[in-house]
């Protein structure tokens, strides 16, 4: 089960710069960032600004510009990364079930080598 957004979530304390982080890019929309335990040769954590836990609750809840400030943050990231010739995995782990640890919306931009076809 989802509980409700908590705001001292590390995401929300690094969106608040209450904690540090390696940026990789920020506009309006979105922060983005280094993950700290990288699970590929580039691992790129891209999170809204504002308070989502889930990436359903994202879609339900984000206003429609919101939405498409996200997704075409997260292509430009990949872009500006040097990703996008080669190919990049996107993901979004929802829930405990999905492997969700932190309850800030957020996709794992993950590149710089060949990505297996495992789920984990
Ligand atoms: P989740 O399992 O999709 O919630 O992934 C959370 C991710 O956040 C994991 O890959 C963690 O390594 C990463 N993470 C946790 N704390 C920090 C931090 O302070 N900075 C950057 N990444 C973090």
């Amino acid at each position: 089960m989802i509980a409700a957004y908590d705001r001292s979530n590390v995401f929300a304390r690094i969106l608040r710069g209450e904690l540090p982080c390696k940026k990789v890019y920020e506009d309006d929309f979105v922060l983005a960032f280094h993950d700290i335990a990288p699970l590929a040769p580039v691992h790129v954590l891209v999170i809204p600004k504002g308070e989502y836990v889930s990436q359903a609750d994202f879609g339900a809840k984000a206003p429609p510009e919101m939405i498409v400030g996200f997704w075409r943050a997260v292509s430009k990231i990949a872009h500006d990364l040097g990703l996008d010739p080669e190919g990049y995995r996107i993901v979004a782990n929802h829930g405990p079930n999905g492997g969700q640890l932190v309850f800030h919306f957020h996709v794992h931009i993950f590149g710089g080598g060949i990505m297996g076809h495992s789920t984990g």
